[in-house]
């Protein structure tokens, strides 16, 4: 078994989801007490937050960066950025060691395909809606992304930072939630990316009228498979 190696933390209510993903996933496929061989390193996300809002963007990379030499110290075989945010940064991660890097957007839209679908409407922080390092992904894919309109893109981004990473779900965000998802959905969106790791603590499959992307789920089923053996990174 291939050892996986996590940059978590951002925040740790969906790295904990990770961690438990990765291990009830490796138990499926390799039953008794089997479970994932991992490292895990857990940044401080409140350090991490105000790079992001401050657009110090490649300092952030460089935490990242040595987070990813510390884990292919400890072994890892596999790096997993488990935040679709930092993927802005995937370049600085991926340029720091030899270790492969299961870049998150590509999970992602090879889930969206499998599905036969291919325009998607795309909820996360708004950097991951409004800029392009993770749209532009997808979109190279073959996807056709639709975001919310403004004031759809803000709620979704304050509920992110102000609920879903300090641990609280609450039933009046996950209805706002899916008018925005009705909205990208009356657009035409076929299925909806919950491209943010946290988001699937709030929304589930019952919750939408079309398809949804766990991405967090669908970045640690990717894992498991380049651990298991089933595909090389
Ligand atoms: N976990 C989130 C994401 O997937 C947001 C936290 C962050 O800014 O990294 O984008």
């Amino acid at each position: 078994m291939r050892t996986i190696g996590l940059i978590g933390g951002m925040s740790w209510e969906s790295t904990a989801e990770y961690y438990r993903l990765l291990n009830e996933l490796t138990r499926e496929r390799l039953g008794g007490l089997h479970s994932a061989r991992c490292v895990v390193y857990s940044v401080d996300f409140a350090e991490i937050e105000r790079l992001q809002v401050q657009g110090r963007w490649t300092e952030a990379g460089e935490i990242l960066a040595a987070a990813a030499r510390s884990l292919e110290a400890a072994g890892a075989d596999m790096l997993l950025i488990c935040t679709n945010t930092m993927h802005k940064v995937a370049d600085q991660v991926r340029a720091a060691t030899a270790v492969p890097l299961i870049h998150l957007a590509d999970a992602t839209a090879d889930a969206v395909r499998a599905a036969g679908l291919k325009r998607v409407g795309l909820l996360g922080t708004a950097f991951t809606m409004e800029q392009d390092f993770y749209r532009g992904r997808l979109e190279q894919c073959g996807l056709d992304v639709l975001v919310p309109d403004a004031a759809g893109r803000a709620l979704v981004h304050r509920v992110i930072y102000e609920e879903l990473c300090l641990g609280e779900v609450r039933d009046a965000s996950r209805a706002a939630y899916q008018d925005v998802i009705a909205r990208l959905v009356g657009a035409g969106a076929e299925g909806v990316v919950l491209g943010c790791t946290e988001i699937e603590l709030l929304i589930g499959a019952e919750d939408s009228p079309v398809p949804v992307f766990p991405t967090a789920r669908l970045h640690a089923e990717a894992a498991v498979r380049i651990a298991l053996g089933d595909v090389t990174p």
